[in-house]
Order: structure tokens, then C-alpha cells, then sequence
């Protein structure tokens, strides 16, 4: 079998859980396509350039069909979503295709038996390249440029870039609210925010499934880190985005879940957790519970051997001051947030369905820095909106220049059918959408480059990665102000008084050169 994971690390967990599905009905992973004699592709549908990927990584693993040992070819995910009865028209060489709410059905897609759990066994193996006893990883980890969930290098300012509907589609996993879902989105669904009317060959059902934590999951993150996704779908009204159509309304995963989720992922040697959602600053509000994101936190903070604790990410205006609290209290919760804000420009934030502007967000990061000293803040922004004028870009970069983020990206508007924008006036021409991106980015790339000098002469303490993609001779890891696949990197090139490194290990370490978005760092001494 082998596996090709598109997108953001939301769709990298429904790989790892279907790739663990697999794995226990007794299929084997290959990281070779050609020796495979099943492929899976779980796409990402997001904006234009992901459609794009998708369809050539399927047409890609199609010619080992034709040419190759594939017998099967299974296309899952977003794209699966909005084009269910086109992939298979256009592309004959797929035989199913699974859905984002549809994840179990991918061994009746593969023509395996599903295999009978056991109680006790642990549900998470992990496959990373920091596991000498595992093969290497079967993926292809490939990335999207999403507004939202920035896997993207190129889009960003310093960081490195007819399956019929089966009966897990209808079936609520134990683990969906019982409540039916919080009251914003039950009116968002009135008012048909989540209809894919428009989409000809896409199914109306909306997924609604979760995993729990006894789930197999089949982790393809580095060994000691990996994500949790606490919560799946959207109910926000965000004009540009097409989320919620794909991936249904928010529902938050059983507080005891993911509690359990993580404590099984330390004792097998994870020690930085990031949890994921499309807004994690929304989790449990359709279970009932008041600051859900802070209490998770704060529980999660306190399993023993969990060296760094992240999440992804917040939504501005649900901040609260419980949830900055227990971030500054917690030594072990990253001092980092990722808040997407889209833009900066009232007009064009309210076209978004965002509402705010640049005063109220000064205000929330004034608020997050006085409370979480030394935080390292990321953000993305989309410019050429529809009716996005040169004024707007102008409040955009004073709002840019005063902010100052540790990290951000700037993405170009893609004009999505059955999205709240794709009907408005005042497109924005495709090239004065590329310049207002690369004016930007040259703009955070001057502000990122001075500020960047002042981390030299710090200490700080580094998990180390392994040699670098780019040369053997350095090596590369993150602190906790950088996000895995995210961020800049650090590259360190002293090992200090140790003779050698091991990945997934922490360091101390000095800070002793900066560039415009990556360091370089000397190691101190070996953390336990
Ligand atoms: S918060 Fe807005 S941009 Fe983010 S996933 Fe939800 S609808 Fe899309």
C-alpha cells in the first residue's frame, strides 16, 4: 500500500488514521508507488493551486496503475467532497473514493476486512524517521498554500513552503456531540452556509464523523512530535472560505478523548503536541463547556513527560483572558500563537464576513503580549479580495508595520465556487493580486530581518530534528516560537562539547548568527 498525503496537517491526520486502519486490517505500507498494490491519495480542495496538486498527484499514481503493480487506486479527502462523481467520470483509472467524513470506509475501498480491536493495545505506532524500527515514512508529504492552515513555502513570508455514500457517512461517531452542534452553526446552517448546491457531483450530506482515541493512527510526524486534531469542521462565515462545505459544522472530540489521545502519544515517546482544528479556540462549546480550549490546556499541561504543548489555530475575537492566563502559567504550553487575521482593512475584513479591523487587533495583541511575555505571534493574511482597493493594502501595511509578527504569510485571494465572495463585484486582477502579495512580503521580510538580529546572544532550548534538508554538515531544530513545518528554522552548526545529536532529543542552546527569517545556533548542553 502507499499513501500520499496532500494539505494541511488536519488532512495528515485523517491520512495517519486511515493508514492506521489499514495497517491493522494487515495491509503494508511501501514508500515505493511502484511496488505498491494499492494507492491512496487524500487530497486537499482548498483553493485553486491545492485543486490543481491533487488532480496531478492522482493522474501521477494513475500511471502506476497503467504501468505499474496498482491494482487499486482510492482518491480520499477534500476533493472528494466537491467533485465525488466527477473524479471517477474524468479520471476511469480510481476505483472509490473516501470523504473527509467517511474516513473507515477506506478498507471496503481497499477490499479489506476491517480487523477486530483489541482492548488494551495501543492504538498509536508511529512511523516517523525518528524510529529506528519502523520503515521509512510511505508518504509524500506535499503542501498546499491554504489561507488558513499555511503548509505553503512559496506563499510565505520566512518559512520554508463513484464510491457510493457509505453508512459510516450517516452514522455519528460516538464521539459527535450529542447536543447537535452549538447554536451558531445550527444558524449558519439555516441561513445555508454549508449548502453545496452549486457543486454539481458533490453529496448534500455533510460529514459529521470524528475519531476517538481508540482510533488506530499511524503517526507520520517526527518521533517526538504529533498533532491531535481536537475538533473537525467550521461554523465561522468567512466569505472566501469553502471549509465548512467540506468538512461539515464544528464538533468538538470528548474532552476524556483527546485527554486519553495524548497520554497514550507521551508514554510512547511524543514529547510536543500541537493540537489542530480549523478554530481550536471554538473547542467545546457544542459540549457544553465555558473556555473548552484553556480547561483542555490546562489538563493536558499536566501529563508528566510533555515537554511542549501547542495549538493551532485561535480565532481573534475568542481569545479570552482565561486562555492567555493558562498559557503564561503552564511552562510547558508553547508561548506561541498562531491567530489568522485575513486582512487588516475594516471594509475589506467586513466583505470577509470577519468583522474588526486594525485598532481592535492592536488592542487583542497588546493584550496577548502583556500577558504572555516573550510570545512569538503568527498571522496570515489573503490580499486582492474582491473590491480590496490600494487604500486597504496601505491600512494593511501600517497595520504590518506596527504589529510586528514573529511569522507570517500572505496568500492571494482564489476565487472559490460556492463561497460567500465568488459573486462579487470588484475582482481583483490576477497580477496586481501577485504584486500587493510580493509588496507585502518584502515589507515582513525588512521587519522580520531586524527583528530577528535581537535572538542573537539568546539562549533558548531547541528540539532537534536531524541533518538538514539542505547540507549534511548542519543540522536543523526548533524552539518553542516555532511551529513544526511552519515556521523559519533554526540551523545549528556547533554541536558544543557533544560529539554528535539525536533527533527528537532538546538542547540548550545560544543563538549566535540571524538571517532574514532562519538562525543559527551553537549547542550548549543536552537537555534530559
Ligand atoms: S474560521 Fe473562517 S477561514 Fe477559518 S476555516 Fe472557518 S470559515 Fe474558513
Amino acid at each position: 500500500m502507499g499513501f500520499v498525503s496532500l494539505g494541511c496537517p488536519k488532512n495528515l491526520v485523517d491520512s495517519e488514521v486511515m493508514m492506521g486502519l489499514l495497517d491493522r486490517a494487515g495491509a503494508r505500507l511501501t514508500s515505493h508507488p511502484e511496488e505498491a498494490e494499492i494507492l491512496v491519495v487524500n487530497t486537499c480542495s482548498f483553493i485553486d493551486t491545492a485543486k490543481q496538486e491533487s488532480v496531478d498527484t492522482i493522474l501521477e499514481m494513475a500511471r502506476h496503475k497503467t504501468a505499474g503493480r496498482a491494482r487499486k487506486l482510492i482518491v480520499a479527502g477534500c476533493l472528494v467532497e466537491r467533485y465525488r462523481d466527477e473524479i471517477q467520470k474524468n479520471i476511469p483509472e480510481v476505483d472509490a473514493v473516501v470523504g473527509t467524513g467517511e474516513l473507515e470506509s477506506i478498507l471496503e475501498a481497499a477490499g479489506l476486512a476491517p480487523a477486530i480491536n483489541t482492548p488494551g493495545v495501543p492504538q498509536v505506532p508511529t512511523l516517523g524517521p525518528g524510529n529506528a524500527q519502523m520503515p521509512p515514512s510511505p508518504f509524500t508529504i506535499l503542501t498546499s498554500t491554504h489561507a488558513e492552515v499555511r503548509s505553503g513555502k512559496e506563499a510565505e513570508a520566512g518559512t520554508h513552503k463513484s464510491h457510493p455514500e457509505s453508512a459510516t457517512a450517516l452514522v455519528q461517531n460516538e464521539n459527535s456531540p450529542k447536543g447537535g452542534g452549538r447554536a451558531e452553526g445550527e444558524q449558519r446552517e439555516r441561513a445555508g452556509r454549508f449548502r453545496r448546491d452549486e457543486w454539481q457531483g458533490a453529496s448534500h450530506l455533510l460529514p459529521s464523523y470524528l475519531y476517538d482515541e481508540t482510533t488506530p493512527r499511524l503517526l507520520s510526524t517526527p518521533r517526538a512530535s504529533a498533532y491531535i486534531k481536537i475538533a473537525e469542521g467550521c461554523d465561522h462565515p468567512c466569505s472566501f472560505c469553502i471549509i465548512p462545505n467540506l468538512r461539515g459544522k464544528f464538533r468538538s472530540r470528548r474532552f476524556e478523548s483527546v485527554v486519553a489521545e495524548a497520554e497514550q502519544l507521551v508514554a510512547r515517546g511524543v514529547r510536543e503536541i500541537t493540537l489542530i482544528g480549523q478554530d481550536t479556540t471554538c473547542y467545546g462549546e457544542d459540549l457544553g463547556m465555558r473556555d473548552g480550549l484553556a480547561t483542555l490546556l490546562d489538563a493536558l499541561a499536566r501529563i508528566e513527560g510533555l515537554r511542549w504543548l501547542r495549538f493551532l489555530y485561535a480565532y481573534p475575537n475568542r481569545i479570552t483572558g482565561k486562555l492567555l492566563d493558562t498559557i503564561a502559567w503552564h511552562h510547558n504550553i508553547c508561548k506561541y500563537l498562531d491567530l489568522p487575521l485575513q486582512h487588516a482593512s475594516p471594509d475589506v475584513l467586513k466583505r470577509m464576513k470577519r468583522g474588526a479591523g486594525a485598532e481592535i487587533f492592536l488592542k487583542t495583541l497588546g493584550k496577548v503580549r502583556a500577558a504572555v511575555p516573550g510570545v512569538a505571534l503568527r498571522t496570515s493574511f489573503i490580499v486582492g479580495f474582491p473590491g480590496e482597493s490600494l487604500r486597504d493594502v496601505e491600512v494593511l501595511e501600517e497595520f504590518i508595520k506596527e504589529a510586528r509578527f514573529d511569522w507570517l504569510g500572505v496568500f492571494s485571494y482564489s476565487d472559490e465556487e460556492g463561497s460567500g465572495a465568488y459573486g462579487l463585484a470588484g475582482k481583483v486582477p490576477q497580477r496586481s493580486i501577485e504584486a500587493r502579495r510580493r509588496r507585502l512580503m518584502n515589507l515582513q521580510q525588512a521587519i522580520s530581518r531586524s527583528s530577528k538580529q535581537n535572538w542573537v546572544g539568546r539562549e533558548l532550548t531547541l528540539l532537534a530534528e536531524g541533518e538538514s534538508a539542505e547540507t549534511p554538515l548542519l543540522w536543523e531544530g526548533r524552539s518553542q516560537y516555532h511551529a513544526p513545518e511552519i515556521d523559519g528554522k533554526v540551523f545549528i552548526n556547533d554541536f558544543g562539547p557533544l560529539e554528535k545529536l539525536e533527533a527528537g532529543r532538546f538542547y540548550r542552546a545560544e543563538i549566535t548568527e540571524a538571517h532574514d527569517y532562519d538562525l543559527v545556533a551553537r549547542i550548549l548542553f543536552a537537555e534530559n
